[in-house]
């Protein structure tokens, strides 16, 4: 198969990003938050985890330490006690204080808006700093690439890359800068739907004619595997 161009691949994703955009784009934030510190701290929760099982456990977490001031004085064992139903809750905890307490120590209390301070957070990649300066923030520095957009770039031809920080540059290389900002929640959403992790529905994927369709011979494999077992 001959090695597609750039132009065409830039041509496809973006075609791509607009119809993630008219069908995902309106929907707000699955997480739910009021400032800019609660939206750091539900991101660091999620890792691993559905939104769903955060929005759970916020209101009790943020009624109780609402904002980096109080949450830097939180004792992690009752933090760890409130986010119990969490998975990896110990280390979430200790980072959901100890990244309070940079914010308050070297941020006057506020969360910093920039990349290189934001990744300098405690628990904090810089996947969960795309996000917080994209929606607390307005800024859009790079692309969110969470398991879902990294499965969906592979499927879609854009990268070869083995990690998802490796992945956001291919993806950043090809995707025009304005429509950054939507490609995380937009790809997720459609990742949970229609491209999803163990089979992809591509006969009801309103993209299939942008998609080289690797991940049909991946199904077509993982259903192979499981009417053998
Ligand atoms: S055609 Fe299939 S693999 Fe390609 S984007 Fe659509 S659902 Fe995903």
């Amino acid at each position: 198969m001959p090695r597609e161009s750039k132009k065409s691949k830039v041509a496809r994703v973006t075609e791509f990003c607009h119809r993630m955009d008219a069908l995902y784009g309106s929907e707000p934030s699955a997480l739910d938050w009021r400032t800019p510190f609660q939206l750091v701290i539900a991101v660091l929760l999620s890792a691993q985890t559905t939104d769903a099982a955060v929005n759970a456990v916020t209101p009790k977490l943020f009624g109780r330490w609402p904002d980096a001031a109080s949450m830097a004085q939180a004792d992690v064992g009752e933090v760890a006690e409130t986010i119990r139903r969490l998975g990896f809750f110990r280390t979430k905890s200790q980072h959901c204080v100890a990244c309070a307490q940079m914010i308050m120590s070297e941020h006057g209390g506020e969360v910093p808006r920039t990349m290189e301070d934001l990744v300098r957070l405690p628990g904090v990649g810089r996947k969960t700093a795309n996000i917080v300066l994209n929606k607390a923030f307005g800024i859009v520095e790079g692309i969110a690439v969470d398991t879902h957009v990294f499965r969906i770039a592979q499927r879609m031809g854009l990268t070869t890359a083995s990690t998802p920080l490796a992945a956001e540059q291919d993806l950043l290389a090809v995707i025009p800068q304005e429509l950054w900002g939507g490609v995380n929640s937009e790809w997720i959403r459609f990742g949970r739907a229609t491209c999803t992790a163990r089979l992809a529905k591509c006969e009801e994927c309103p993209c299939e004619d942008l998609c080289p369709r690797r991940p049909v011979r991946h199904g077509a494999g993982q259903a192979k595997k499981r009417r053998r077992s």
